[in-house]
């Protein structure tokens, strides 16, 4: 209810903006009409400092300062604007065998709520770049500005813009960590079923925050950040949850991105969605980025993943698709 009155106080204020030729400033708080579907303002240069910020502590590996440093900035932050913020420690074993700790740190808004939404991303970034076109960088960890921070930064961006909603539905941003840590290409010990992969996923999708959690569906974000900003309709997520991506591939087409989201060139691909919706049985989907002829982007997994891939309009272009998608339903 309040967030109703909300967005027709705010729609009279955007009405008396227009009349007044002295208001020019865009205001975060103001409401605006993405094709009918009303959402807060997504910010980009917001959101492009959330990814910068995640790349500034360095690569998010397990176990390291930078990742410490990075999961309290996380923390802190999403404290400040959710209502509750859960932080799941576990413990996981690495391809070789390693023990090593983890992170998921869960951001919920509008706990009251039994109608709920998952956004979800992964905030670690991978420990070695072994697809890096210099054979000396292989044991080298990545910044990954694109592969992790760009959903986290995308995600950030929605949790501030939630603080001042009171929807009617319930919204939890779950950022896993552990994601990209499977065996690198140069072990010649391959692992077919790719389960070292996701272990933040894994674990909470068999470990859920809350007892008996359910959300109608999930949203994984990863590497949305890419300057040529390309989607195709991921074949798990389509096995899945195919009506979940029809509808957004629909609102990002009435949004007029239908040429980032597109229909051709399908891929598959193991990431987090497979195990919130193999363990928690939640119908999610995965935005991943499919350039053509490479594997995800040309920087994949490799030492050039740095913020210079970032461009801000690609973050706001998945923000305004995601922001439409929940309050749609509002
Ligand atoms: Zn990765």
């Amino acid at each position: 209810m309040k967030n109703k009155c909300l967005i027709i106080m705010a729609a009279a204020c955007l009405l008396l903006a227009a009349c007044n030729k002295n208001k020019t400033a865009a205001d975060d708080s103001a409401i605006v009409n993405y094709n009918e579907v009303k959402t807060p303002l997504f910010n980009a240069d917001s959101a492009y400092h959330f990814v910068k910020v995640q790349c500034d502590f360095g690569p998010r590996v397990p176990q390291s300062k930078a990742a410490e440093n990075c999961a309290q900035w996380l923390i802190s932050y999403l404290k400040s604007k959710a209502d509750t913020v859960y932080v799941q420690e576990f413990t996981s074993e690495l391809w070789n065998g390693e023990k090593v700790k983890g992170k998921n740190i869960i951001a919920s808004f509008n706990i009251e709520a039994t109608d709920r939404v998952l956004f979800a991303s992964h905030w670690d970034s991978r420990l070695w770049a072994d697809h890096d076109p210099n054979p000396d960088n292989h044991k080298k960890p990545i910044s990954g500005a694109n592969d992790g921070a760009s959903g986290v930064g995308v995600l950030l961006e929605v949790a501030r813009l939630m603080k001042d909603c009171n929807t009617r539905q319930g919204l939890d941003i779950v950022l896993f960590d552990l994601e990209d840590q499977g065996t690198p290409a140069w072990e010649e010990e391959k692992n077919e079923e790719q389960n070292d992969w996701c272990l933040g996923s894994q674990f909470w999708a068999q470990n859920l925050h809350i007892p008996y959690y359910r959300a109608k569906y999930g949203i994984l974000l990863d590497m949305v950040g890419y300057k040529e900003l390309r989607f195709t309709k991921e074949m798990q997520s389509m096995g899945y949850a195919s009506s979940i991506m029809n509808n957004v591939w629909n609102i990002a087409r009435d949004l007029g991105y239908g040429d980032i989201f597109t229909d051709g060139g399908y891929n598959s691909v193991m990431d987090d969605h497979i195990w919130v919706n193999h363990y928690a049985n939640i119908p999610t989907i995965d935005i991943v980025q499919n350039s053509v002829g490479t594997s995800f982007f040309p920087h994949w997994h490799t030492t050039q993943d740095d913020i210079s891939c970032i461009d801000k309009h690609s973050l706001e272009v998945v923000g305004k698709v995601i922001l439409v998608s929940f309050f749609a339903a509002e």
